[in-house]
Order: structure tokens, then C-alpha cells, then sequence
């Protein structure tokens, strides 16, 4: 009798290595689809049915898998993004490597090494030929490092469907998963005054610099960190010429809030805003973005059921809340989302990008776990 297969981490890595040996910048239609291909070869040669989901507004495509088992009943939806923040090049530059228990290269840890810990789970499934007590559907996106513009209806159309979101983005904490994270908001400001001559036409000029610093002022004092609201004017612009009172100024805004109740406060004040100069127009466009993802009595029992798993294997795991956004926060306001399933490691989006190898095998075993006993 031969041994039945088993979770092997250096089989994990390698196929991670071939993941990250795609180069997949967002908006890198053509990158994002060679990694689409070379995923739903994997895929489809374990039986699964794979379908890929057109990108819009200059996106790339996304790949949907479902299980061949389980049928139309609502499952488990398996989150993970293909896209990186680093530039096609990258790889040349800083190649695969390996140093001691880390693994280094672009976009190994966010979020390469989740994808394919989520396929190879999938594939262990069919190995050992055995089925999930609940149908699984993978949905891997293209633009989640831009705030998942063209997979968003998707990824929530899925949610609708599903019993229980697992997404598996990598943590930086050993030990930890997501239960609740941040939402955010973007907003663009535009301020129409009056272009006159900086001397002679002072006077009938209105500027709209002056009226932009002075709602800057107000945005920004809408952050409270108690109630952990923050706002960021992350881009100003305005003006044309050093001896004209500017006609036109722009800004760019980041809200961030931890509920649903907050949002809806703190949105409706900035898009409230009001000029001070009368004779000034102005525009704010822009909403809620990422919804707050908050730990609901459901999220907290996925979680326990999780953590009594990692007791059993052998680890400990806690949650914490996290000041970034991820896809979890589509899904959490529909379904009981856990994020942070992927691997450990550290410095996402940085240069010093790595995974820990010794995090791979108890956290692919986590996995395992979960798809086995979540029905
Ligand atoms: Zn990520």
C-alpha cells in the first residue's frame, strides 16, 4: 500500500514559486491572465469547473473555480487575490529566493502564497479522493491592491450564496487571523472660484486654494482617534500660475471608520461640506469604498470553531482587528468572514517582502481543517 499523501510544505513552496514567477502588477491584463491560465489548468485537471470572469475598467480577469462536488447549495467561498503592488521587473531584480526560513519575492506574501495554498488544499482534497461536507467556490481577483473596482460585484454576488467567506491573505502577527477590520471611504474634492490677476484683479479674484486649505482644515479635523475615525487629504492640487488667483483646486480624501454607523455619519459630513466664500463653488463625489468588516456573533463562533482546530493540530491562534482593508470587508457585512488564513511572514509591499516556510504546513493544515468541518 503506498502512504496516503500528505500536506508537504516544500511541494507548497514550490508551487508558490511558480506563482510568483508570473509577474501580476494590477492592471496587467496580459500578466494577470497567464497567471488565470496556469491556475485553471491546475484546477481543471482535478475535475473542478473553472470559469473566467471578463475584468472591466482596464482590469485584468478574474478566475472563479467551483468544487465538482456539492452542488448549488450554499458552501464555502475561498477569497484571494492574484494581482501585486510591485512593478513588472521586479522579479528580474529581486528573484525567488530563499534565506534561511524566509522566502523572498514580489507579491510572495501578499498574496501569491495564499492563492496557491488555497489550490493546493483543494487538489489534497482530491488526492486522498475524498469531498468537503460543503461545496467550495475559489474567486480569485485581479485588483484587490486598488480597492477591487471591477471584482466587487462579484465577490459580493458570491457572498450572497455562500455560508462562510475564508479569505486567505497572509499575516504579519504569528498566530493571528482577522476577525474585523477598518472600513474606508474615498472622496475627490473640486473647488471652482474666480481666475483674475494676482495685483491689479486681486480683489475680484476668489481663490480657490484659499477655499481648499480652509476645508482641508475641516476634513482633517474630523479624525478622532477614540472613536477611531481618521481622515488623510492624501492629494492638493490647484492653481496655474504664481501671479493668478487660482480658478480651480483638487483634493483627494481618505476616510477611515470602524462601523457601519460611523461611516454613515462621517460620510455624510464630508460630502456636506459647504464653501465659506460664497462666491465659490463646490463638488465632492465619492462614498464609502470598503465597508467597515465588524466582528459579528457569527464571525466570533467561525473564529472559536478555528481556533479550538489550531488547538488540535498544535498551535495557538488569536484575532485581532486590523487597520487595513482586504476583499473581507465586501463579505462580511453578507456572510461570517475570517481573513488572515494564508501564511506568515512579513513586509507586504516593500522590497523585504517574505514569507516564514515554517508557517506553511500549520497553516495549510488549518485550512485542511476547516473545509473538512465547516458544513
Ligand atoms: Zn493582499
Amino acid at each position: 500500500m503506498p502512504d496516503a499523501p500528505r500536506i508537504d510544505a516544500d511541494e507548497i513552496l514550490e508551487g508558490i514559486r511558480g506563482l510568483v514567477e508570473i509577474e501580476t502588477p494590477t492592471g496587467d491584463v496580459e500578466g494577470i491572465g497567464r497567471l488565470v491560465t496556469h491556475l485553471e489548468g491546475k484546477f481543471a485537471a482535478l475535475g473542478a469547473k473553472v470559469e473566467r470572469i471578463p475584468g472591466s475598467g482596464g482590469q485584468g480577469n478574474c478566475l472563479r473555480v467551483r468544487s465538482p462536488w456539492g452542488g448549488e447549495q450554499p458552501g464555502i467561498l475561498v477569497l484571494g487575490h492574484m494581482d501585486t503592488v510591485h512593478p513588472k521587473g521586479t522579479l528580474a531584480e529581486r528573484p525567488f529566493r530563499i534565506e534561511g526560513d524566509s522566502a523572498f519575492g514580489p507579491g510572495i506574501f501578499d498574496m501569491k502564497s495564499g492563492v496557491y495554498l488555497a489550490f493546493y488544499i483543494f487538489q489534497h482534497f482530491c488526492r486522498l479522493g475524498r469531498e468537503t461536507p460543503l461545496p467550495i467556490t475559489f474567486l480569485f481577483n485581479s485588483d484587490e491592491e486598488v480597492g477591487s473596482p471591477s471584482s466587487r460585484s462579484h465577490i459580493e454576488a458570491e457572498a450572497r450564496k455562500a455560508r462562510y467567506a475564508l479569505v486567505v491573505e497572509p499575516t504579519s502577527q504569528s498566530g493571528m487571523v482577522t476577525t474585523a477590520r477598518i472600513g474606508s471611504a474615498r472622496f475627490a474634492i473640486k473647488i471652482t472660484g474666480r481666475a483674475a490677476h494676482s495685483s491689479g484683479g486681486h480683489r475680484e479674484g476668489r481663490s480657490a486654494i484659499k477655499e481648499l486649505a480652509r476645508q482641508i482644515l475641516v476634513l482633517e479635523d474630523m479624525t478622532d482617534y477614540e472613536r477611531e475615525i481618521t481622515v488623510n487629504v492624501g492629494i492638493a492640487s490647484g492653481g496655474t500660475g504664481v501671479n493668478v488667483v487660482p480658478a480651480e483646486a483638487t483634493a483627494l480624501v481618505d476616510l477611515r471608520v470602524p462601523s457601519a454607523e460611523i461611516a454613515e455619519a462621517a460620510i455624510s459630513n464630508v460630502l456636506g461640506l459647504k464653501p465659506f466664500d460664497p462666491d465659490v463653488t463646490l463638488e465632492v463625489s465619492g462614498g464609502l469604498s470598503r465597508p467597515p468588516y465588524v466582528k459579528s456573533p457569527e464571525i466570533e463562533a467561525l473564529f472559536q470553531h478555528t481556533r479550538t482546530l489550531a488547538a488540535e493540530i498544535g498551535f495557538e491562534i488569536t484575532d485581532s482587528k486590523s487597520s487595513g482593508g482586504s476583499d473581507a470587508n465586501l463579505t462580511a457585512p453578507i456572510v461570517a468572514t475570517l481573513d488572515s488564513l494564508g501564511v506568515e511572514g512579513k513586509g507586504a509591499h516593500t522590497d523585504f517582502e517574505q514569507l516564514y516556510i515554517s508557517s506553511i504546513e500549520p497553516r495549510a493544515r488549518l485550512l485542511f481543517r476547516l473545509f473538512e468541518t465547516l458544513s
